[in-house]
């Protein structure tokens, strides 16, 4: 995929497209982070060991790292991810589409291994570091690429652990990755929340249509495009409510 730094270009010491490990049909995502105080995650850190922040360099330093010690140190066959994301706002291939990441359990119970069914994605940053936007802005642009409309779950999800810190797993509690597309202030939001309750007790057709058009949304990822689909369908019902008043008018007449 264009636009992400590849492997041979942070340094790893695998070649990961030669590892095919198939099939695997990622069906959401899992958010890692690195842990403790990590020296490309904040100025601070990186201070102490004289890199600007944010930095590619020091971020790709980090990566090899990680490479190495889950190769020599866990017996790994290399990095544990699918993709990184740096503070810069880099997206970064690590194992990428052709292999899973070795994410253990099973998140939702149905038999199957999270790390064949969850691209892995790890934030270069551990501790109390907050993610920066250029970095929240990456998995934007990566979950638009890979998965619109995937579920987004974080390694707590699946084991006790501490992974990936308070601050992404309350980014992906509120949906972060969505932001950019909903684009509803919190009174927007509550306002359609209010709407789309009161449709509920007043009208199952309206209310049908808008929580269709949010699904939409979300599968889509545009709001063009749902409420085109929407509007489609408003129509069609419309036209079967304008033919059914229409036939009525026409009794009527003859009554009259
Ligand atoms: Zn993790």
């Amino acid at each position: 995929m264009s636009g992400y730094v590849l492997p041979v270009e942070w340094g790893a010491q695998v070649d990961y497209t030669q590892n095919e490990w198939t099939p695997w049909n990622p069906e959401k995502f899992v958010i890692h982070y690195g842990g403790g105080a990590n020296y490309a995650g904040s100025e601070a850190e990186a201070a102490k060991r004289g890199y600007s922040f944010p930095s590619v360099d020091a971020e790709k330093s980090v990566l090899r790292a990680w490479e190495n010690w889950h190769i020599n140190g866990r017996g790994w066959l290399g990095i544990a991810y699918n993709y990184a994301i740096g503070q810069s706002g880099t997206i970064y291939q690590l194992r990428g589409e052709n292999r899973s990441g070795a994410t253990r359990g099973d998140e939702d119970n149905d038999g199957i291994p999270a790390n064949h069914e969850a691209r892995a994605v790890v934030f270069i940053l551990g501790g109390n570091q907050v993610p920066t936007e250029e970095a929240l802005d990456a998995f934007r642009t990566l979950y638009n690429n890979l998965g619109p409309g995937l579920r987004v779950t974080v390694h707590s999800d699946y084991q006790s652990t501490s992974c990936p810190g308070d601050n992404l797993r309350a980014l992906v509690d509120n949906e972060f990755y969505l932001e950019d597309i909903m684009q509803f202030t919190e009174e927007e939001a509550t306002e359609l929340k209010n709407l789309v309750l009161g449709l509920k007790q007043k009208d199952s057709t309206g209310y049908g249509l808008a929580t269709n058009g949010i699904d939409l949304i979300r599968a889509h990822r545009t709001p063009a495009e749902a409420v085109d689909e929407v509007a489609r369908s408003a129509a069609s019902k419309a036209q079967a409510l304008a033919q059914l008043a229409l036939d009525k008018l026409r009794k009527v007449k003859e009554v009259l």
